[in-house]
């Protein structure tokens, strides 16, 4: 079974998460037949791809037309007809053992034997849905995120018998279909995702029954103070409390009372009306950062970054895997083994312990592994080494946590790396940036471009989460990284695709160059949040673009689409998407070949020069032009101009 097999896919159920995955396999270019029981359902599911489709068009977020897409989509209710040709079946039927292995004896019966079986179950072992079929080796998990077609997310789950090559064709099918995958070794209850995830909600509701806080003020601390998308109750009113619930009965866990009094009263969160918080006669959700207080939030992270080091020590997951889940999983604001290695492990293992101590709960004991690495000495990131090693040389390129950073051909390619938040530039980001360009040798650099991970935004702004814990004096030292970008020896091109916004916008300003696709859009809503731009926008802006388009952005708010910002003079080019990176690759082309003296002195005199007086900024012009004219790329570029071939620069 190789990956090159996998042309046809079937998947087995319309709802939720079945019609997602079907929109997602079909957008990736696969022919794929949906099958429910009823034809309604298939109706339903196919009318919502179709809904979906055409809000993704509208976007401009599709590479074809959604009539091409959904020409690759089939559906049935005939099993037999859905599965016969398929070489992958997804199955996405309720969450019911019996049901599922209904399925799977069937789908014994009536695929070839090298089609790769996988299931979309959440919450039953893969093993136990394989255990009636023969050919147990080639049934996995591919567990999606709700809904596939947001979520980059897919946990690709071994069972007990599952090959290792059937986990990597499941693997690399996730990759073809431009999902991010994570395996996860072993087929433990909750898999990664939601393995971490239970004490954040369980832990807060414990700390609720016992009096230690409130519920606002834990959904406040968490959200506004320690960056997560929304505090525990917030997000266990969303998702319904039972559901938890129930997860934890299942697992024989002892529920807090808290949890146990909202179910028997039936106040189950958002869907009836009333949970941890009352959305008919009240408010919702409605905390805000002023509600945070003195909450014990280590109490629960201390117990999160316990289970990711049974998930580490235990081989299921790397830290890098369990990072990426809740990243992508959760919208978690970073990994959680890499804020244990931050927090310090020694402090987490201690709070675990008195918590131990003082309640005699199972919950807290510490993992060996935990224990483990303390004992060791690698207690996080001041020691060197934790769930990560630390390495010493800043200047490591591969060193960097929120941004991917690539050198090739001597163009340092930087990726803002938080897809999850839409490349929201975090402090821990910002910090990256100006180290990474603070130490990078320019000698091996010819050009520098700056982009956004996934396919949503550049970067949609600053994250304002990692901010508003600090004091204004914080705030009012500004990161150094604008700066930095902008006072950095070799041209930078930011590739802007989608939203650029606030502090992305501010990134982007600081670069020399901007180009970027038609569907971009650009803006500064910090007037929104009472605020202005704080990373230069105001000044950058005003240089950029004349005083009159610059207060129009910064005093509005609003956004403005590629083609104006074109038009202002705020980007170099708008370019259609399909002509994007081959523009990209022109440019970058043309700056990389350039001489490197003649761009760092051009950039630096049309920099400095724009704040100095005109005499001043033409006798800084002369004495670079005078500079320049005693260096060997001169002579160089004299000579190939004589004869008539490109110049080579050496830069010297
Ligand atoms: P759903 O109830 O929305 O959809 C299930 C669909 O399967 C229904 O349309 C049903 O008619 C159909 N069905 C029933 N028997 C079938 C059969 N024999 N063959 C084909 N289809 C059949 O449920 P859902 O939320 O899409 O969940 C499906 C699976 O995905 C479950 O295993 C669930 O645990 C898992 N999952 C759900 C989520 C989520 O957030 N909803 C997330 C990840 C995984």
């Amino acid at each position: 079974m190789s990956l090159d097999s996998i042309d046809r896919v079937a998947v087995l159920g319309a709802g939720n998460m079945g019609h997602g995955i079907t929109e997602v396999t079909a957008m990736a270019g696969f022919d794929v037949t949906m099958r429910d029981i009823k034809d309604e359902f298939v109706e339903d599911g196919y009318e919502q791809i179709a809904w979906s489709l055409e809000k993704l068009e509208e976007k401009d977020r599709l590479n074809e037309s959604a009539d091409e897409i959904l020409g690759r989509i089939e559906t049935t209710t005939d099993l037999e007809a859905a599965v016969e040709d398929a070489d992958l079946v997804v199955e996405a039927a309720p969450e019911n053992l019996e049901l599922k292995h209904d399925i799977f004896t069937d789908l014994e019966t009536y695929c070839d034997e090298d089609t790769l079986l996988a299931t979309n179950t959440s919450s039953l072992p893969i093993s136990d849905i394989a255990e009636v079929v023969d050919t147990s080796e080639r049934v996995l998990g591919l567990h999606f995120f709700n809904p596939p077609v947001k979520m980059d997310l897919v946990e690709v789950i071994y069972g007990e018998d599952t090959s290792d090559e059937a986990a990597e064709a499941g693997y690399e099918w996730v990759e073809s279909i431009d999902k991010t995958p994570i395996y996860v070794r072993k087929d433990v209850r909750g898999f990664v995702v939601n393995t971490i995830v239970g004490p954040f909600g369980g832990e807060a509701a414990w700390m609720i029954s016992e009096g230690e806080s409130t519920v606002r003020e834990a959904d406040a601390t968490m959200a506004h103070e320690r960056g997560y998308p929304m505090g525990p109750f917030e997000l266990a009113d969303l998702t319904g409390i039972d559901v938890g619930y129930h997860v934890r009965k299942e697992a024989g866990d002892p529920v807090p009372p808290i949890t146990e009094e909202k179910v028997e009263a039936e106040e189950l969160g958002q869907k009836t009306g009333k949970g941890f918080y009352d959305y008919e006669d009240g408010d919702g959700a409605d905390y805000g950062p002023d509600d945070a207080g003195d909450f014990d939030w280590l109490r629960i992270e201390a117990r999160m970054i316990n289970r990711a080091a049974f998930l580490v020590g235990d081989g299921v997951a790397t830290p890098e895997e369990v990072d990426t889940g809740v990243q992508l999983g959760l919208g978690f604001p970073e990994g959680i083994c890499r804020r244990a290695d931050k927090i310090g492990l020694d402090t987490v293992l201690e709070k675990l312990e008195t918590m131990q101590a003082e309640t005699g709960a199972d919950r807290f004991g510490p993992h060996p592994y935990l224990v483990e690495l303390v004992e060791e000495g690698k207690t996080g990131t001041e020691a060197g080494e934790g769930f990560y090693e630390y390495d010493s040389d800043d200047g490591e390129l591969d060193s960097y946590h929120d941004l991917n950073v690539t050198l090739e051909d001597e163009v340092l390619q930087i990726e803002l790396d938080r897809p999850s938040r839409m490349n929201a530039l975090s402090q821990g980001l910002l910090e990256e940036l100006d180290d990474l360009l603070s130490t990078v040798d320019t000698d091996e650099v010819r050009c520098v471009t700056i982009e956004g991970a996934g396919d949503r935004a550049f970067s949609a702004g600053a994250d304002i989460t990692s901010f508003s814990s600090a004091e204004p004096t914080d705030l009012m030292d500004v990161t150094p990284a604008f700066e930095t970008v902008n006072d950095f020896e070799r041209p930078v091109l930011a590739k802007i695709d989608g939203f650029c916004l606030g502090g992305g916008l501010e990134l982007a300003l600081a670069c020399d160059l901007r180009i970027a696709t038609e569907r971009s859009s650009f803006g500064a809503p910090e007037i929104d949040l009472g605020l202005i731009p704080g990373g230069g926008g105001t000044q950058r802006l005003t240089r950029i673009l004349g005083e009159t388009r610059a207060k129009e952005l910064v005093f509005r708010g609003n956004h403005i689409d590629a083609d104006r910002a074109q038009e202002w003079g705020l980007i170099n080019r708008a370019v259609d998407r399909d002509a994007f990176e081959e523009t990209i690759d022109e440019w970058v082309d043309d700056l990389a070949s350039g001489p490197p003296i003649g761009l760092k002195v051009a950039k630096k005199v049309m920099n400095e020069g724009q704040d100095a007086s005109i005499d001043a900024a033409i006798a800084m012009e002369s004495q670079g032009f005078g500079l320049l004219s005693s260096t060997d790329d001169v002579m160089e570029g004299a000579m190939a101009f004589a004869e008539d071939r490109e110049p080579e620069f050496e830069g010297s």
